[in-house]
């Protein structure tokens, strides 16, 4: 068959150079595909940990568990280590696989359109590519989401979003409120609070606080690890276990694992806050673990501080002084900082994706993004997502994750190489089937148990994968091929 014979060489474009990226880089070398090109837009690899560098930034994963299966890092200073030692893992990861001087950096794909059988990509200032398969790495929280709040043009101090920190400017002294109580304001609340002279905490929702230290490994640890790499094996084993035991609960909002949770943080709660009036403002109203688990050492006492604040009042407006709430009262501010999330509905988008019978990704997720299997969508044949719509996003480490995923679309691929078909996508049958399923188990899960948070998509169904990890990885394990088209 003529057309197989040309297949066996598959041209592949990347786009995106953050952490799934970066692994599919590595994993299609290792898998004999040499011919890809990366795309990343900005200047530096690393994606979010490139563009969070908020003051007391760390990962929530313990990091022994949030690395590469195959790059085990025995220099971890802590066990969850600070943003910065995270962003120079994947830089140093990347340039010893070879895989930094493959990255076009400052190329934006602005276009990916399915013609003649294969993908048409352009970027943004022009540059043109056309390959068999996209491998779509664009990442999940990425796109800033900045409040409806009337008056931010008008405010004459800083103001910047958590993910755009700007280290120009002094905080040292100053006063700084801050909108929002996810993990990034509470990281940011603990770093700050002794460098400023007042601090206001702009509360709409209370948050549930999980207390977990972040002891350091010593010197002493980190040399055995050099020396004996199947301890950091026996690590991550250890540290999974205990993950996929989290993440099997947070499925049932009901299991003994959430109500273990909300046990421990209530009682962080009780012996941390002893002020009633303080005590009722951070007491939340929902399940512990409906929105993402706020994990944190100190915030209670960073909070309880004499120079902070939480403020519970609504925003009224912003002012050029500061920020006015609803009770008339003025918070004037030199500095304020909107640590608001993320829209994490983008993926793919902005890029203007056009599939086959020229169907537009834009009018496809029109309503919401949904893919097959968080990876592949009907209609757009040999494209790929890694960390799509509807994954395991808040249940386990997002490198395993996307190992796992990239893993089962290498074996969709492998039919390409081998000429089975030269276009594959799943049915919209199977699409639909699968996200009737998932629908209705997903408003059994914790993120569905009654609060607002990023989880839940426009008709308050949450956006996750909401079965057991195990079911998850042997989805991935091999892929039904009864539910894809191939041609
Ligand atoms: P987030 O969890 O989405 O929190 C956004 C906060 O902003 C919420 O408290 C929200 O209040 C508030 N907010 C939004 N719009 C507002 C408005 N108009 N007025 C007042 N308040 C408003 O965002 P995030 O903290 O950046 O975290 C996002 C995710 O990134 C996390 O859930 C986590 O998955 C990841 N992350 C992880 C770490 C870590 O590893 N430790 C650190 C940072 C981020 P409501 O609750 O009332 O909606």
């Amino acid at each position: 068959m003529e057309r197989s014979s040309e297949r066996t060489r598959l041209r592949f474009a990347i786009v995106g150079a953050g952490m799934s990226g970066i692994l599919s880089a590595i994993r299609l070398h290792e898998a004999g595909y040499d011919d890809f090109a990366i795309y990343e837009k900005a200047d530096r690899l690393g994606g979010t940990w490139r563009e969070n560098t908020y003051p007391g930034i760390s990962c929530d994963v313990p990091s022994h568990l949030y690395s590469y299966s195959f790059e085990p890092n025995p220099e971890w200073t802590h066990r969850f280590a600070p943003g910065a030692e995270i962003q120079a893992y994947f830089e140093d990861v990347a340039a010893r696989h070879g895989v930094t001087e493959r990255i076009r950096f400052g190329a934006e794909i602005a276009r990916c359109e399915f013609s003649g059988g294969r993908w048409q990509l352009a970027t943004k200032d022009g540059r043109r590519d056309e390959v068999d398969v996209v491998i779509a790495a664009t990442g999940v929280l990425h796109h800033p989401k900045y409040p409806d709040i009337e008056g931010l043009d008008r405010f004459e101090g800083a103001l910047f979003h958590s993910a755009r920190w700007d280290h120009a400017v002094q905080i040292e002294g100053r006063r700084v409120g801050i909108v929002g109580t996810g993990s990034s304001a509470v990281q940011i609340v603990s770093a700050i609070v002794d460098r400023v002279a007042r601090l206001a905490l702009f509360q709409r929702t209370a948050q549930w606080i999980m207390p977990q230290d972040n002891p350091c490994y010593s010197e002493a640890e980190r040399a055995e690890f050099r020396r004996r790499p199947e301890l950091l094996t026996e690590l991550h084993a250890d540290m999974a276990e205990l993950f996929s035991a989290f993440s099997n609960g947070l499925v049932d909002m009901n299991s003994p694992q959430m109500k273990a949770i909300e046990d421990a943080c209530l009682a962080n709660l009780e012996r941390s806050v002893l002020d009633p009036v303080l005590h009722e403002k951070l007491r939340p109203t929902y399940k512990a673990a409906c929105k993402r688990l706020v994990m944190s050492p100190d915030f209670y006492q960073a909070i309880q501080k004499p120079n902070a604040e939480v403020v519970t009042e609504g925003i009224e407006r912003v002012e050029a002084g500061g920020v006015r709430t609803r009770d008339g009262r003025l918070h004037e501010l030199d500095v304020l900082v909107l640590a608001t999330g993320f829209r994490v509905d983008r993926f793919l988008r902005p890029i203007e994706v056009i599939g086959r019978d020229r169907l537009r990704l834009e009018d496809v997720w029109k309503q919401r993004p949904s893919a097959y299997l968080s990876i592949s969508i009907p209609g757009f044949p040999n494209l790929f997502m890694l960390n799509g719509p509807n994954g395991p996003v808040g249940n386990f480490s997002l490198i395993e994750v996307a190992e796992l995923q990239l893993g089962y679309v290498l074996q969709l691929v492998e039919l390409l190489r081998q000429g089975r078909c030269h276009a594959i996508s799943p049915s919209e049958a199977a699409t639909a089937r699968l996200e009737a399923e998932r629908t209705e188990a997903a408003r059994h899960t914790i993120w569905g148990s009654g609060c607002r948070s990023w989880y839940l998509d426009d008709r308050g169904v949450p956006m996750s994968w909401p079965w057991p990890f195990e079911r998850f990885r042997a989805e991935m394990a091999k892929p039904t091929l009864e539910a894809y088209e191939l041609q």
